[in-house]
């Protein structure tokens, strides 16, 4: 660690750039995920491949860059990548770059990992309206062990606690149990309004593995956070689909639709619920994650005055 202070110190600027290009990396590979689990493929082997078969050069798959300098077409065959692959890239690093500045390091690590599943989970979940268990069911049993681990992940210092990692695994659980029981319940409140299904059971989970990192109160706060970034997004969809000419067909790699999702994948009638959950949850992690405890707080020293005064 001293090392590491040493380095702050000196290069104030190095640190946080290797994050951001340490995300963008990691970006790169969270979009071969992305394209791949869904189709069942294996995300190690082979390696980066072009629509057309041929295999893309290191120097044609630097994160980020390639895509500009290569103006977005493919060097071998002139076929078009989508602007989703530079994005998925610079928005991981971005994210990196918030861990690392928002926390110590090793809740930055833990959050780092956090944020590029959340990341994946989010762009299957809008692709194809479904989170793999792999990663709700995966965030909350690995969310777990870095609690052990890493009680600093729920601000528990070591020397404070003598049973630290029984404090923060605690948490996490707690978060676990919280955060799937409070989306399950509002649910089942909708489907009882609307009369259909309005969440699915990938949500439930997802907010399970959201809780294991940030705990109760981060879970809580992706619900609500997660539905007002929601409805600004929806806002803009709506505003760009006007003025946008409907010939423009998305460049995004195609992928064979089966029936149930062929006939209504409008944004009107599905929602991925993932994407602003996930949203929801970096909002708190990388930002508000004071306010909302200290929010949270003030509840806490209210129920204790009432029952004083009962
Ligand atoms: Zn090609």
């Amino acid at each position: 660690m001293d090392t590491l202070q040493f380095i702050e110190g000196e290069f104030p600027w190095l640190m946080p750039s290797f994050a951001f290009v340490m995300g963008a990396i990691v970006g790169s590979f969270l979009n071969v995920c992305i394209y791949r689990i869904p189709a069942g493929k294996s995300i190690v082997s082979p390696g980066s491949t072009c629509a057309c078969g041929q295999a893309i050069a290191w120097y044609d798959n630097i994160p980020i860059l390639s895509w500009f300098i290569l103006r977005g077409k493919a060097r071998c065959c002139g076929g078009a990548y989508s602007f989703r692959y530079p994005f998925v890239e610079a928005l991981t690093g971005f994210f990196f770059l918030a861990a690392w500045l928002s926390h110590s390091p090793l809740k930055a690590l833990c959050l780092m990992l956090f944020s590029a599943m959340l990341v994946c989970a989010s762009f299957i979940d809008f692709d194809h309206m479904e989170i793999p268990d792999r990663f709700s069911i995966g965030l909350a049993a690995i969310g777990f062990g870095l609690s052990v681990l890493v009680p600093e992940l729920h601000d528990v210092a070591r020397s404070e606690f003598a049973f630290a990692s029984v404090k923060a695994a605690l948490d996490s659980a707690i978060g676990i149990l919280i955060g799937s029981a409070t989306i399950l319940w509002i649910a089942l409140l909708a489907e009882a309004i609307l009369r259909k299904e309005a969440m699915g059971f990938g949500d439930v989970k997802l907010l399970g593995g959201i809780g294991a990192f940030l705990g109760w109160q981060g879970a809580i706060f992706s619900i609500f956070g997660g539905a007002l970034l929601g409805c600004i997004g929806l806002l803009f969809w709506s505003i760009v689909k006007k003025f946008r000419p409907q010939t423009e067909t998305p460049s995004v790699p195609a992928t064979p639709k089966t029936e149930s999702e062929d006939d209504d994948q409008s944004l009107e009638r599905h929602i991925p619920f993932g994407p602003m959950l996930s949203g929801g949850a970096l909002l708190y992690a990388f930002l508000l994650e004071t306010e909302v405890l200290q929010y949270f707080s003030q509840f806490e020293t209210l129920y204790r005055e009432i029952s004083q005064r009962l």
